[in-house]
This record gives structure tokens, sequence and C-alpha cells, in this order.
């Protein structure tokens, strides 16, 4: 395919057997008939993941039972796959580790960062920011009373709404609703010039996108492990600290495995020093079993190349939306410029919600987002071009038929 050249489902099956990431399609479990467009919100199953679990379970717990804490080296689990989503997102060695939900991370760093900043009361985030960020922080504010509050605004107003109020900003790198992403380095530096700390959540961004939370400069970070990680439906998610804040730095969960000791059994908490104070209880074995598969296979798959294929599928997605559904009353909702945009393409529609579900009885497998959006992920390490010709050619015929009328498209259901 030649910028301006016509596009056919030849051309990009042509650029499918060209692809260099082509491999890594067969290290996933995917049904034959299905396009998925929804690794963004739950990623494939990496085969060696169901392998891993059958092992874990048959031979490290059946066999080994408790002796597996030590032998298995199962209570290093959390610290080490941390590490290996340190080297993702471009962190230093030492300041990742994985723990918990995205959610309660979100509350323990937040807490901490408010009191990393006496005197500062507020959290500053992004009106649009996925709901749960906005929700902890509300609550969080809450639970700490005297003035303490969330403050959010439009992305273009974050700049000015930056003051010495602020202890932190609290940012979605990547928006889950548009796929716009923010510029980290900028606006980070822009937070400390304030003095403010930055706490970006990178659960659109991990595995999707290149990251550099190093060289940004990022205080703390969030993310997710069963997005773009494939780490497996409610797989644990990961936290991230700056090892300059890790010495001075206090979560407001103190829980045992975040002792210096855990086995001491000491009455008094004493913190352990480093990232490993960030955990909390005893980890999920059979969870991170998974979640190391997902992540084995995003270290292996080189950054430079998946996010270039990223941003051709996306470019592509959004060619074909115009060109051959024109005039069907979709809008696209994701940035064109390649900077401002991360893994997935939005498009509007009044009827998103009906349209979506008539696509994925077809095995278009997208998601709906309230009020009027639907979503597709662009997941490059097992989509392929030709598949999203025939995700187009599908949503073209629901429309101009007209199918998704159909009232058994109507039904919500609980998950979207
Ligand atoms: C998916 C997502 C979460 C998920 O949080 P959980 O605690 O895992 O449910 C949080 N924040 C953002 C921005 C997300 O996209």
């Amino acid at each position: 395919m030649t910028p301006g050249g016509a596009v056919t489902r030849e051309t990009l099956a042509a650029l499918d057997a060209a692809d260099p990431l082509a491999r890594f399609r067969e290290r996933f479990a995917l049904p034959r008939d299905v396009v998925y467009l929804d690794g963004n919100s739950l990623g494939a199953m990496p085969r060696a993941a169901s392998r891993r679990v059958a092992e874990v379970a048959e031979r490290e717990w059946a066999e080994g039972l408790i002796r597996s804490w030590n032998d298995a080296g199962w209570i290093d689990l959390a610290t080490r796959i941390g590490e290996k989503i340190g080297r993702i997102i471009g962190a230093a060695p030492a300041s990742t580790i994985v723990a918990d939900s995205t959610s309660v991370n979100l509350f323990k760093l937040l807490a901490a960062a408010l009191r990393l900043r006496p005197g500062r009361r507020v959290i500053l985030s992004e009106a649009g920011n996925f709901p749960t960020d906005l929700y902890i922080a509300q609550g969080l504010a809450a639970l700490l009373g005297e003035g303490h509050e969330l403050r959010s605004v439009a992305a273009e107003s974050l700049p000015a709404a930056l003051d010495e109020s602020v202890a932190v900003m609290m940012l979605t790198h990547v928006n889950y609703h548009t796929g716009a992403m923010h510029d980290m380095a900028a606006l980070t530096a822009q937070a400390h010039a304030k003095g403010a700390l930055a706490l970006w959540d990178l659960a659109h961004s991990a595995g999707a996108v290149p990251l550099a939370l190093a060289s940004a400069q990022a205080d703390l970070a969030v993310g997710c492990g069963y997005k773009f990680l494939n780490g497996g439906p409610g797989a644990p998610a990961f936290l991230h600290v700056a090892p300059a804040l890790q010495a001075q730095i206090r979560y407001p969960i103190t829980g045992w495995l975040a002792h210096a000791a855990p086995f001491a059994f000491e009455p008094g908490f004493r913190p352990a020093t480093g990232i490993a104070a960030a955990a909390v209880g005893t980890p999920p074995v059979l969870s991170l079993a998974c979640l190391e598969c997902g992540v084995d296979i995003a270290l292996e798959a080189p950054m430079e190349i998946l996010r270039a294929k990223s941003l051709a599928q996306s470019d592509l997605f959004m060619r074909l939306i115009e060109e051959r559904c024109a005039g069907a009353g979709l809008a696209i909702v994701t940035p064109r410029e390649e900077q401002r945009r991360g893994s997935q393409v939005s498009l509007r529609h009044p009827d998103a919600w009906p349209i979506m579900q008539a696509l994925i009885a077809r095995g278009v497998i997208g998601d709906f987002r309230a009020p009027d959006v639907l979503r597709f992920g662009i997941t490059p390490l097992y989509l392929r071009y030709a598949e999203l010709w025939d995700a187009v050619e599908a949503l073209r015929d629901i429309l101009a038929t007209e199918a998704w009328r159909d009232p058994r498209y109507a039904a919500r259901r609980a998950v979207t």
C-alpha cells in the first residue's frame, strides 16, 4: 500500500506477509472466526499462559504445597515481574512492583503523594479521566477531609490549573475513551515547576506505546496487567515509584508483606526499603503466573516495530472508515497526529450500542463506551492488517443495511 494508492484486501494481505511481528500471532490463542479489537480492554490469552497455570497448579501447588513459596520462588514473583514491567515502561531498576489492582494502587500512591507535599490539598486531574481514577481521588479527599479535593479540568486547562495548591497531578497517559495521548515529559516538567508530583496511569500505555518514565522524570505511576500486557482477566496491576522518592515515601496501607522482615512477626510495622514497601498482602500466585507469560512476550517484541505497526494499523483503520463508511454518520474521535494518540481508534455514532452488538454478533469484537463511542483496540502483536479490512466491511454492511436495528441488539448488558 502506498500513501494515496488504493487499499484492497490483497494489498493488506501483502502487508501481513511482510510483517516483522507476524510470528507473534501464533503465540496467542484466538478463535478462528473472530477479529479481536478489544485487546485494550482484555488482552488475548498467550498460549503459554494456560500451560503455565496448569504447571503451577499441578506441580508447584499440588505437589510443592507451601514449600513452593521458597522452592518455586513464589515469594519473589511480584518483584520479579515488576522488574520486567519496569523495563517495558522505561523505569529505573528496582522501582516497579506488581500488586493489587490499578484502583487500589492509585489509592496507595495518591495518599502517599499527599503526605509528600504537606500543606497542599489538591489532586489535579483531567475531566474525562477513567472513572475509577476520579472515584478513588474523591474517596481519598473525603477520607482526609480538611480541604482536600479533587480538581478536574479539561486537558488544555491543565497547565493553567497547576498552582501551589496542587500536591499531585494524576493523569492517564492515554485516554480510555478517545485514545488521545498526553506528552508525559512536558506535563511532568510543568507539574514539577509548581512543586507538584506527577502520577501517571499507564493502563492504556504499558505494552502499547513507547514509554520512558525515567527520562520523563515521572514520580509515580500505576498500570494494568490485563490490557496490552495480556496478563489475563483480573490480572494484578503494577505501580512505580521513582528511586529518589523511595526513602521518604510512606504508604497508607501497611500490610505485613511491606514490612522489612515479614517473617519476624514483630508487633510494630517497620517498612521494607525500596519498592517492596509498596506491597500489601499475599500475592495471587496463579494470576501472577499468567501475567508473566504476557509480560515476557511484550519484552520480546521490539517496541519501535510494535509502535510503527500500531500507527500504520490505526491510520489504515481510520482511512478505511472514511473511504468505505462515508456518509454513515460515524465521526472519528481519536487524534490523527501520531504523537497525540495511543493504540486505539474511537468512533462516535448516536447508535453506537446496537451497532457494536451487531458487529460482535458477526465476530468483530470491539466495545462500547457510554454514551456514544465505538472503541477499537489496535494490538499489533496479534492483529493482522487484513482483519481491519474485514472489520470495516462488516461495519459498512451493518450501517448500509441498518442491520443494527434488529431488536436483539438493543438490550444492554452488565459489562460493556
Ligand atoms: C482499565 C483501567 C483501570 C482499571 O482499574 P482496575 O482497578 O483494574 O479495575 C484504571 N484506570 C484506567 C485509566 C484504566 O483504563
